[in-house]
């Protein structure tokens, strides 16, 4: 017999909505909704008219056009030209490169160490380009920044890798590039999951993240696949208007630990999901890579990612609302049962 039984909770509220609908002469009709509660955090999401937003078209390839793209220093030799480089005793060489993939400090700096990967010289990577050589290298530089800054500035516990794609997503350059940073404050979700990871080792004995990966497995309604040693999920609570995919690295703790192997599964990962995106007509996301301190077991590595668009391409309106903004409350019109299904082909077969 499976052994279902778990410390983690994954607590469900239904509601319904009543209105006299005039698409159908004023009927008495009701509108789902659920609220989830986040298994490790306990913060709630909602779950609402689903099917309601739909991705949107970019005119990709018109950003390429020059009255469109305006300047963009990663461009040709501007990347070597017009972008700041690190103090000699960062880099001796002031940036570092990898085949395509150029990092340097970002000339506005989020934090103490804050760094940017041009991942690719073309300006304009649709995601059938952005292969996983690009990602490989891409991710292999920002990985060997956050070491070098660790080993440099030990005191600093958390290394994160950020990525916007495309306008909806806030990303100021189509441009595609990443983001890494070295900091004390990582933000107040990482900070959150991070204090109750902690309290949740405590109670139980057993990492949360580990104990997610074997009961999603076992439950077989939100587990998407794996890739090696990573485990792909869709989260409970969707932090994403159109779903959340998340991938744990389960025994992978700080950047240290992050090694060549593990960011070839992560690469792999991103690139069947990118095989998802294209076929739904996802244009635009943003990701984010969160490593915990050393010396702790119980914050394990992972991965997020979640589609971005415009709510419609007449007006642009974002797909970032008052919910989002100011109750800091996730609102997601999939479910992410469904989307597993979906997502799910993608990691069973060669995309
Ligand atoms: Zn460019």
């Amino acid at each position: 017999m499976v052994d279902i039984s778990t410390p983690i909770e994954f607590k469900q509220v239904e509601g319904k909505s009543l209105f006299l609908d005039p698409r159908k002469e004023y009927q008495l009709t009701e509108e789902k909704l659920q609220v989830r509660y986040d298994p490790l955090t306990g913060r709630t999401g909602h779950f609402v008219r689903l099917g309601a937003v739909k991705p949107q078209r970019l005119p990709i390839e018109s950003y390429s056009n020059p009255e469109v793209k305006g300047f963009c220093p990663f461009c040709s030799d501007l990347r070597y030209r017009a972008t700041p480089k690190f103090p000699e005793y960062i880099f001796p060489d002031g940036r570092l490169s990898k085949g395509e993939a150029l990092l340097i400090p970002n000339l506005y700096p989020y934090d103490v160490y804050s760094a940017i990967t041009i991942m690719a010289t073309e300006h304009v990577v649709p995601l059938e380009r952005l292969n996983e050589k690009i990602l490989l290298d891409s991710f292999s530089i920002g990985v060997a920044f956050l070491k070098r800054i660790k080993s440099i500035d030990p005191s600093l516990p958390y290394h994160l890798m950020d990525w916007n794609y495309m306008p909806p997503s806030g990303g100021g350059l189509v441009h595609p590039h990443q983001q890494c940073f070295a900091t004390q404050f990582p933000g107040n979700q990482v900070t959150d999951e991070m204090r109750c990871s902690k309290a949740f080792y405590k109670k139980h004995g057993v990492n949360y993240w580990k104990e997610l990966v074997r009961i999603e497995q076992q439950r077989d309604k939100r587990y998407i696949g794996s890739t090696n040693s990573s485990h792909w999920l869709a989260s409970f609570v969707s932090l994403g208007v159109l779903g959340e995919i998340i991938g744990i690295f389960p025994d992978v703790y700080s950047i240290d630990d992050f090694n060549e192997a593990h960011i070839s599964e992560l690469a792999s990962g991103i690139r069947r999901i990118f095989s998802y995106y294209v076929d739904k007509n996802i244009f635009s996301f943003n990701t984010s890579l969160f490593f915990g301190p050393q010396d702790q077991e119980f914050f394990s590595a992972h991965f997020r990612i979640i589609p971005r668009t415009f709510l419609n391409t007449r007006d642009h309106a974002s797909d970032l609302c008052f919910y989002q903004a100011l109750h800091q409350e996730p609102v997601c019109v999939v479910m992410p049962e469904v989307m597993c299904k979906e997502v799910r082909a993608y990691f069973t077969g060669k995309n």
